[in-house]
């Protein structure tokens, strides 16, 4: 079954088109239902999909949810506030219930990393990963990519299309779910990737295809493109940065810190914001900033992700 766990689940030259396509169908305001549907998933038009969000979200669950409405299905948006998880039922026993009520996919931000993982074990329906923990968030990466790849003139998607390009994300490497599916994609299409975090914050092991470093400067250098990532407020308490005034002074992402970067490098960020924490106004809301575009393309993406995981495949067997 075509679960999408990882990033490294996601046929990318074919992704980057679909999710094109959505983009297109959008712009172009055509009624949505019949127009969508024309080329979205006649075998199974309806029906609900559950949202299973066990954290905070906005965007990501926002994104879903309007993509399920897109696709023509229902979305079925569970909580951990409302759900009987307060009552002590385990994530494998939520699962095997809303299968056993005929949803036709799973949708899972997650605290804990491994969790879409073992929800699609005992899932008898498709489990779309949004997010678990420290370890994946592949739609993240999608619209990231696809982002980049509309900024770069759509170059040919199954080329190596960021070869020669450096990409630097620059925040808590060591817990980022963002960070780690985006080396994923993006060294797939050939970009050079740095990681750069202060040193509590980058991972103990080394990660295949990126050059991790303390050093922001080292990491901005020459970059075409920055990713700030939000630092969180909890990395304090653990003890793991001094303060927040010793982070946005050393790893803030600002117009002085970008100078050693390429003239026309962009910024991107996952949001939310810490605005002036690892990020500053002025580079958020500044024509470099993808920031919004990357929201933007949150939908389409999410089309395009629902298709392909609830679309039959043929290795699957399923008609
Ligand atoms: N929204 C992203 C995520 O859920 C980034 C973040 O929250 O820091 O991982």
């Amino acid at each position: 079954m075509p679960h999408l766990l990882s990033a490294s689940d996601l046929p990318l030259p074919q992704m980057l088109l679909r999710i094109r396509a959505w983009e297109e169908k959008r712009a172009r305001g055509r009624d949505s239902r019949q127009g969508l549907l024309e080329q979205a998933l006649p075998f199974r038009a309806e029906g609900s999909v559950a949202l299973l969000f066990y954290e905070p979200s906005t965007r990501t669950r926002a994104a879903f949810e309007q993509a399920v409405v897109a696709l023509g299905l229902h979305p079925l948006v569970i909580t951990a506030e409302s759900a009987s998880v307060q009552k002590g039922e385990t994530l494998a026993d939520t699962v095997r219930t809303l299968c056993a009520q005929g949803v036709v996919g799973v949708v899972l931000r997650h605290p804990e990393a491994g969790a879409a993982h073992a929800a699609a074990r005992v899932s008898s329906v498709p489990v779309l990963n949004a997010g678990d923990g420290a370890h994946e968030h592949p739609t993240q990466a999608m619209l990231d990519l696809y982002t980049l790849w509309v900024h770069f003139g759509m170059p040919d998607p199954a080329s190596h299309w960021l070869a020669g390009r450096k990409v630097a994300i620059v925040g808590d490497i060591a817990h980022s779910r963002v960070a780690r599916s985006n080396l994923i994609l993006l060294t797939r299409v050939g970009a050079e990737v740095w990681l750069c975090a202060p040193p509590n914050l980058l991972p103990a092991a080394t990660l295949p295809g990126a050059t991790l470093t303390p050093c922001l400067q080292e990491a901005l250098q020459n970059a075409d493109v920055v990713m700030a990532l939000r630092l969180q407020r909890e990395r304090m308490e653990q003890g793991l940065l001094p303060s927040l005034n010793a982070y946005r002074r050393d790893y803030q992402i600002n117009a002085q810190r970008l100078a050693c970067a390429r003239p026309d490098c962009v910024v991107m960020h996952p949001g939310p914001l810490n605005r002036g924490v690892e990020i500053s106004d002025e580079v958020a809301d500044s024509a470099r900033s993808l920031i919004l575009k990357q929201v933007h393309a949150g939908l389409a993406t999410r089309c395009a992700c629902l298709e392909y995981a609830l679309s039959p495949h043929p290795e699957s067997g399923a008609v």
